[in-house]
């Protein structure tokens, strides 16, 4: 962080805070949050962490979990009151407004001295402090770093740690990423000094499944996955019946687009699921095509170079069409350098 000095002075009398995060919110959405919240509540501040939605039951266990306000579950007017009263509103592993849904203004209009803590691309320009990093595997590792460059590294006890470790763990998804660097095994090894379980926590990640998820996860390898070796590419598309029938809760289909990538010789994969109210794209690739680029071109979305998201709002039939039309169209990118499957 930059004006890191003016940013301490902030946070030397108690004061309100707002931390807030992307939709749907991911291991190291709530995970980076969870852990800034018990630092910052630690050191005196009253802390809030409000989410734009819902996110898997497989992160409840964090610790925080349970004050955690969700926007759209009948908290609007509570979460407008507090954006208002605070005096700062931390925003967590997303770079752009309108990731947090209506909350977005409601920041976007709020006095408070807004942080931007994140490491995705092209970040909108709207913080007054800013700690952002591409090279950063997870934002949990920029908030680790944080609270070491505010001299308070003593202070991250088992609950923060784990927290931030289970970031960092999903984000480096389990350390086989290229953003698997040194520094992400110094913070790990260092989160361990201060407490986290590793095993435990990544069983409480992992190992938590509903049989209906499993079975759905069996369904679609069987039945819905689609191989394009002439562009290196794989993809499931899910319809919302299909989520019904097997009882699919949020996070239930998280993991589910790793299967395409892992097949040998693809080079690009992709989720598209028909969520009602609109269609939810994860993409993910190995190498140099982007799907950042991908995701923001072709479907309002964006992300990091090998993992992005975006949406459709036509049917899933249509967005399928479109997003075999945009692999031919992307065709050499899709080979270049390599010899296609076929
Ligand atoms: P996932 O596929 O796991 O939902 O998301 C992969 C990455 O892309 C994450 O870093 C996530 O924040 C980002 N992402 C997912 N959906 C969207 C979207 O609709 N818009 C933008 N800008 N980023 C997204
Ligand atoms: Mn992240």
């Amino acid at each position: 962080m930059q004006n890191l000095s003016a940013f301490k002075e902030e946070l030397t009398s108690p004061k309100n805070i707002v931390i807030t995060t992307h939709h749907k919110p991911d291991a190291d959405a709530l995970g980076s949050s969870l852990g800034l919240a018990g630092y910052l509540a630690k050191t005196g501040h009253s802390v809030k962490v409000i989410v734009p939605t819902d996110y898997p039951k497989f992160l409840s266990w964090m610790s925080g979990n349970d004050d955690v306000i969700v926007f759209s579950e009948n908290r609007q007017e509570e979460s407008a009151d507090l954006v208002k009263a605070a005096d700062l509103i931390f925003c967590l592993d997303f770079s752009s407004l309108h990731r947090i849904n209506e909350l977005g203004e409601l920041v976007r209009s709020s006095s408070a001295k807004k942080v931007l803590i994140d490491h995705h691309l092209e970040p909108e320009d709207f913080a007054d402090y800013v700690l952002w990093s591409t090279a950063a595997a997870a934002t949990a590792e920029l908030v680790h770093q944080l609270i070491n460059d505010l001299g308070d590294g003593m202070l991250i006890d088992e609950n923060i740690s784990e927290s931030l470790y289970a970031g960092i763990m999903t984000d480096t998804g389990n350390f086989k990423h290229p953003n698997t660097t040194k520094n992400i095994f110094m913070v790990c090894a260092d989160l361990i000094d201060k407490g986290a379980d590793t095993s435990k926590v990544a069983k409480l990640i992992y190992d938590t499944n509903s049989v209906d998820r499993v079975k759905f996860l069996g369904y679609a390898l069987n039945e819905k996955l689609k191989i394009l070796p002439e562009y290196n590419t794989a993809y499931f598309a899910i319809s919302a019946e299909e989520l019904k029938r097997f009882n699919s809760k949020t996070g239930d289909t998280e993991g589910l687009v790793n299967y395409a990538l892992s097949i040998e010789g693809i080079k690009f994969a992709a989720v598209i699921i028909d969520r009602t109210e609109a269609i939810k794209m994860s993409f993910r690739s190995t190498g140099d095509f982007s799907v950042n680029e991908f995701a923001r071109e072709n479907f309002s979305g964006g992300g990091h170079k090998n993992a992005s998201g975006g949406i459709s709002h036509e049917t899933l039939e249509a967005t399928v069409e479109k997003f075999e039309r945009l692999l031919e169209l992307n065709k050499e990118k899709l080979s270049n350098g390599i010899k296609t499957l076929v």
